[in-house]
């Protein structure tokens, strides 16, 4: 026997039962943005690898360590995208879409990292993500994590924290990290040996190291809060202001910094207490210098990603989904009602209705049983005396009657018990 092949590590296949649960919270999250009036952008998987090294920063963990890159064939260096920001600023430059005024988007689909996998962190895994660029008014940081908080609680989850931080900007978080360095550089010895490497590449990130040791060590840490210039504070408080208008709780985190280089002003999490050590179901900031980094106009942004596999857990915890049942299910048998159940099945579709075309052969009793199991309200038979005298018989799976019908009464049967629930 050959040998069974399986799928690469960190890559998970997504059954019927699991992607019913998907396309709800896929078709909640676009409701929500069609209500929001934001629009929808599908940028390609792959990108030039200098995209993210540009847009991201060599300095952090997505693209010094977790990256999938290759060469393609004519000798580019191609990387299949660990996030969805890079790519939509890129696209909007590219399009010239910044030209006609500011824009509201969002996007969902795979996204890559070659992490260790474990529950909540796969290698191969899913975002919804808003991006609004050309917005620089504190309403806009509002607009955007109010959307994410409503999407969330829509879809039933509970336990959320909203934890939120501000960065300032460039010239705040060089003054800022100036005297973290100073007052690290005489506790390196106390720092774990991750965190001694962020000293120098990348020393804000050693803020949300995961060590519970340089965790406790940072409680005396110089604080971000009061590197910020009056300006950042006060906007930072205008955010604050208007989260509090919209009643949406949150929780002032000074040591939030989030994974990615590109951030100022706004960072914010939200997390779940039901999620364990993977807690961050949604994260997001504010990234105004992004836009010109990757050749663009000076652009002030914001955005958020939610990650949808620990979205689906939370869920699955949570809220119950109600099975998917066909509106009909089409039970055969025989040489002239086989054939004929085809036809018929493709007719009720063509009408809109949900039929399950049993294809087995099995005998009649058999294949009732399954309809029955479908859970369908009706079920439709046909043998070879039906199909020679071009009728049906239909079956009320609840009640039990059957009624004999031609294909226009079944038709106009089964529409109008749909139509009536
Ligand atoms: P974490 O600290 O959990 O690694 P992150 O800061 O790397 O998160 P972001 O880049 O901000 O995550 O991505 C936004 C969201 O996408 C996360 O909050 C999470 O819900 C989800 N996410 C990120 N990486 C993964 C992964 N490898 N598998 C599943 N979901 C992920
Ligand atoms: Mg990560």
């Amino acid at each position: 026997m050959e040998q069974q092949l399986q799928s690469l590590r960190g890559m998970v296949d997504l059954l019927p039962l699991a992607t019913v649960q998907w396309q709800h919270l896929e078709s909640r999250a676009r409701e929500h943005f069609r209500r929001a009036w934001v629009g929808e952008i599908r940028t390609p998987l792959l990108e030039p690898t200098e995209l993210f090294a540009r847009g991201i920063g060599e300095a952090t963990d997505v693209v010094g360590k977790e990256m999938y890159s290759f060469n393609d064939r004519g000798d580019r260096s191609c990387t299949l995208r660990p996030e969805g920001t890079a790519g939509v600023v890129r696209a909007v430059i590219q399009q010239g879409l910044l030209s006609q005024g500011p824009q509201k988007l969002w996007y969902s689909g795979p996204m890559f990292r070659y992490e260790r996998p474990q529950a909540g962190r796969q290698r191969q895994f899913h975002q919804i993500g808003l991006e609004y660029l050309g917005f620089a008014d504190p309403r806009s940081d509002a607009e955007a994590i109010a959307l994410a908080w409503d999407l969330l609680e829509d879809l039933g989850l509970r336990g959320l924290s909203l934890q939120l931080n501000s960065l300032g900007n460039g010239e705040d978080r060089l003054r800022y990290r100036t005297a973290l360095v100073a007052w690290l550089e005489q506790r390196v010895d106390q720092l774990d040996p991750d965190s001694q490497q962020r000293l120098l590449s990348n020393p804000l990130r050693i803020l949300d190291s995961k060590n519970p040791a340089t965790q406790a060590l940072l409680v005396d840490a110089p604080s971000l809060g009061a590197s910020l210039s009056t300006e950042s504070r006060q906007r930072f408080e205008a955010v604050q202001a208007a989260l509090g208008q919209l009643a949406i709780p949150y929780e002032l985190n000074p040591r939030l910094v989030r994974g990615l280089d590109y951030y100022s002003h706004t960072a914010f999490e939200i997390t779940s207490a039901e999620l364990g050590a993977q807690a961050t179901v949604c994260g997001g900031g504010r990234y105004d210098g992004l836009v010109q980094q990757l050749g663009g106009p000076d652009t002030p942004a914001i955005g958020w990603a939610i990650g949808m596999e620990r979205l689906a857990l939370l869920m699955a915890s949570g809220s119950e989904l109600k099975g998917a049942a066909p509106d009909v299910y089409l039970v055969s048998k025989g040489e002239l009602a086989e054939p004929f159940a085809l036809a018929v099945a493709r007719q009720l579709r063509g009408a809109g209705l949900a039929v399950e075309l049993d294809l087995s052969r099995a005998a009649f009793a058999k294949q009732l049983k399954r309809a029955n199991r479908s859970s369908a309200p009706w079920a439709v038979l046909i043998g070879d005396g039906e199909a020679q005298s071009q009728q049906v018989l239909l079956k009320d799976l609840r009640e039990g009657e059957e009624e004999r019908l031609d294909r226009e009464s079944l038709l106009r049967r089964l529409q109008g018990s749909a139509l009536g629930g």
